[in-house]
């Protein structure tokens, strides 16, 4: 699943992590005053079972934790940190905007250049409006379509995660567009039922919802390239086929990027080797941040004018355009150039081509999946198009691989369905070290 383990209710049976004895220790601590120990469900390793280490420092590709044992990092806070942790350029861009106040609760000037980044990269987006959250984002983006179309419905592909906002948590079984069903409790059904979700990649199920309901349908969100049931890509005409039928119904298009965004190239999915569908309003957040919170939804002018101040549609935040989190964002983008994704570029080929021959070379079924430079690696052989080949395949086998990995000091997404995420830091030491790791845990996976 995305990250939401909230729904998976089975504990594996856990590993013994008599090496992670602080964490281990901070880990009962934190369930005493926290539920499950954790401020997000995938970090409890629920998936894969043992002790979710307690991080204290990261450094470039690496982290340090609790135990003082260090990884190589391949999960970037998922996302964020793409150009390593501790980047010396965002810190210093930090302490300098802290310096002068954490938060004024009125405009600044670092949140109009930061805006003016995000505009000159994506051509798409006229205007945006900061938040503090992809989820936010998202949730702001389906508000105003549907304060734009004046329409109730909203589209979106089952495996796809647009954070944990009421309406978007919802999953439904493939094929054609089902009622769908909460993937939450606390979620009401009529809630869930405003939504109808349909498999990635299929045209006829997205053609045939339009035939139905088209004149209620105020948008389609989709992921500009799906990351969070592993890396699935919208096959070719995909995309353009969400464009033409959203727009022969008077239905918006939003592209979820939050965490493509300014990470598959220096605009995002858009702007990546011939991706040029224009959507009406995008989503961003991950790397616009630079590990702090900050998160954007933008797009058509004559769409965004509708927002409160100048239009009826409400939005708002204590924290949106913080002068701390647009420092750290706005530097993080400044120095994402083309040397940067030359340098993901090349990490990537290089660890999910060795991930792809230790799994070969053990025999283990395996697919590995790109966009750009993210990638993930499916227990299972033949393309993923949509959330049921994802779900048709060996966590087991992936358990017993992470944890391999995870002995021998590289610290990976710990589900099977998220992406592996690199950094412009990853140097050469650091790639050698998930490449001396992967033959062992290979032969794990293998069982
Ligand atoms: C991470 C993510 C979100 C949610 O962002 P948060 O900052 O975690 O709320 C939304 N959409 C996509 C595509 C994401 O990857």
């Amino acid at each position: 699943m995305p990250d939401n383990g909230a729904v998976s209710a089975s504990t594996p049976t856990a590993p013994s992590d008599t090496d992670a004895p602080a964490s281990a220790a901070l880990l009962a601590r934190a369930r005493a005053v926290t539920p499950g120990g954790v401020n997000s469900p995938v970090r409890a390793f629920r998936s894969v079972g043992g002790t979710p280490r307690f991080m204290v420092r990261g450094a470039g590709p690496y982290l340090t934790d609790a135990d003082g044992t260090e990884y190589v990092d391949l999960v970037g806070s998922w996302g964020p940190m793409i150009l390593g942790h501790a980047h010396p350029a965002v810190l210093d861009a930090v302490y300098d905007a802290a310096s002068r106040g954490t938060s004024f609760g009125t405009p600044s000037e670092n949140e109009v250049a930061l805006a003016e980044e995000i505009v000159a990269r994506i051509g798409p987006v006229d205007q945006v409006r900061l938040v503090s959250s992809g989820t936010e984002a998202t949730m702001s983006a389906i508000r105003l379509a549907r304060g734009f179309t004046g329409r109730p419905l909203v589209v979106k592909f089952a495996g796809h995660y647009h954070g944990h906002v009421d309406s978007l948590l919802v999953a439904a079984g493939s094929g054609v567009a089902t009622l769908a069903l909460p993937d939450s409790a606390g979620v009401p059904a009529q809630m869930a039922a405003e939504t109808l979700v349909l498999p990635f990649n299929d045209v006829e199920a997205l053609e045939a919802v339009f035939a139905a309901r088209g004149d209620q349908i105020a948008c389609v969100i989709t992921e500009a390239a799906a990351g969070n049931m592993g890396v699935v890509t919208p096959q070719p005409g995909f995309t353009e086929a969400l464009r033409r039928v959203t727009a022969e119904h008077g239905a918006l298009l939003v592209t979820d990027e939050v965490m493509t965004g300014f990470r598959c190239s220096r605009a995002g999915w858009w702007g990546y080797e011939g991706v040029d569908v224009t959507p009406d309003l995008m989503t961003f957040g991950k790397v616009m941040g630079g590990g702090f919170p900050a998160a954007a939804f933008g797009g058509r002018a004559d769409v965004m004018a509708l927002l409160a101040p100048d239009g009826p549609v409400y939005q708002a935040g204590t924290l949106s355009g913080n002068p701390v989190a647009t420092a750290a964002g706005l530097t993080t983008l400044q120095h994402c150039d083309d040397a940067v994704y030359a340098r993901l570029d090349e990490v990537s080929r290089t660890i999910s081509a060795a991930a792809s021959s230790a799994l070969a070379a053990a025999g283990v079924p395996h697919r590995v999946q790109h966009a750009s430079s993210m990638f993930s690696v499916f227990f299972r052989e033949g393309e993923v198009r949509d959330y049921d080949d994802a779900r048709d395949q060996d966590t087991a086998a992936f358990g017993r691989f992470f944890h391999a990995m995870l002995s021998a000091g590289v610290y990976l997404p710990p589900s099977a369905f998220e992406c592996w995420f690199v950094s412009a830091a990853h140097d050469d030491a650091a790639v050698q070290r998930i490449l001396d790791a992967l033959p062992a845990a290979a032969a794990a996976a293998a069982g």
